[in-house]
């Protein structure tokens, strides 16, 4: 919370180099199923949450940003490659996995369903397994060190966790 009161929320992309603050309640939270959201992302889908009437302010660097086409410019860290920004007429929209904390920003409406990839519906009949589970019989996992930006604000640019 904001000294008066607003929400606050922070993410920046995995190296840190670009950090994001915003400051007021955001819009509406989505996933986009568009075939240039697949190739921005790199994804599936592009889970994107509009910025909508709160403050947003860049506290490091800015996103360096590609025209994907003449209505719409994509941001993204020209560091480490994460995709940060849709932005549009719409106004500002913001990758939800680069926030801090993504799981209080829960999607609540899907946009361009025909462009949906035929087993997205699927995903949560897969088998899944916990990185612990994982571990079991490749012992070298647990020497993995992170060089990804911890999920808060440092004070310097590249602080290492
Ligand atoms: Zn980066
Ligand atoms: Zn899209």
């Amino acid at each position: 919370m904001s000294l008066d009161n607003r929400p606050v929320f922070a993410g920046g992309c995995q190296c840190g180099a670009v950090r994001f603050r915003i400051e007021g309640a955001l819009g509406h939270a989505s996933i986009c199923h568009c075939r240039m959201c697949q190739k921005a992302f790199g994804a599936f889908y592009a889970p994107l949450v509009n910025v909508g009437s709160a403050e947003l302010a860049w506290t490091r660097r800015e996103p360096n940003r590609f025209r994907s086409s003449n209505a719409a410019l994509r941001g993204f860290c020209a560091e480490c490659g994460t995709p940060l920004t849709y932005e549009s007429l719409d106004g500002v929209s913001l990758a939800i996995g680069a926030f801090d904390d993504p799981s209080t920003i829960a999607p609540t409406i899907q946009f361009s369903a025909e462009g949906k990839l035929p087993y997205v519906d699927r995903l949560h009949d897969l088998p899944a397994r916990t990185t612990d589970e994982e571990m079991v019989g490749n012992p070298e996992l647990a020497d993995i060190r992170s060089l990804q930006h911890p999920d808060h604000d440092t004070d310097a640019e590249g602080s290492r966790p």
